[in-house]
């Protein structure tokens, strides 16, 4: 299977993603975690990149399509993947569809997870991630066993720079403007599949499970 995980940030993406690479055999890659990967390891990439994400705004398209397309052209031909906060507006789409192309592969589908903005602002305010494993907990709805600090690694759990609430703001407000459009995008394709995720982590994963085995 090859997808890609649509949706505003904080809609739950990366808790989906999590729950889906665990029950199928799919490769998650994620754009954002990519990007954090080389801020962490100070490569030139990461350093160029980090003072847009700090900032709620987008990397350049052309930084995040060359990093897209060295990460999947690394994965042996019948991988099958899970692209998540990729792509973000329809340069993008339309950069993925020549990859994919190059490739020799095809899209399957574009899981569409939708959540009010209300919402996603209060659970990223919340959210606290494990910076070894990724994992990501929440101060009210995933607490870990001992309040801020990995149930894994027993390090200090953190939050994202970019989950402060102004900056957030402006993502939603990203996400509206240039990313949204791509729903019509690939429902012209036939590809979408909505998924609510207004109720908890586990319903959402079962909805797109349903989907997937049928
Ligand atoms: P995410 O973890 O998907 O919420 O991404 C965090 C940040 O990484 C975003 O706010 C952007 O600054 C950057 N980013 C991730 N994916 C992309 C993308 N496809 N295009 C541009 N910037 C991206």
């Amino acid at each position: 299977m090859r997808a890609i995980l649509l949706g505003p940030p904080g809609a739950g993406k990366g808790t989906l993603a999590e729950q889906l690479v665990k029950h199928y055999p799919i490769v998650h890659v994620s754009t954002g975690d990519l990007f954090r990967y080389n801020i962490k390891n100070q490569t030139e990439l990461g350093l160029k990149a980090k003072s847009y994400m700090d900032k709620g705004e987008l990397v350049p398209d052309s930084l995040t399509c060359d990093m897209l397309k060295d990460k999947l052209q690394t994965l042996d031909k019948d991988q099958g993947f899970l692209l998540d906060g990729f792509p973000r507006n329809v340069y993008q789409a339309d950069v993925l569809e020549d990859i994919l192309k190059e490739l020799g592969v095809e899209l399957d589908l574009v899981i569409n997870v939708k959540l009010d903005d209300e919402i996603i602002i209060e659970r990223l305010e919340g959210r606290r991630v494990c910076t070894t494993t990724g994992t990501i907990y929440h101060i009210k709805y995933k607490k870990p066993k001992v309040e801020g600090i990995s149930d894994e690694t027993g390090l200090p759990l953190v939050q994202r720079p970019d989950d402060t609430r102004e900056v957030i703001e402006k993502r939603l407000k990203i996400y509206h403007e240039q990313t949204a459009p791509l729903v019509e995008y690939y429902q012209a394709k036939g590809k979408i599949f909505d998924v609510d995720n207004s109720g908890t982590a586990d319903e959402a994963f079962a909805k797109v499970k349903a989907r997937l085995d049928s």
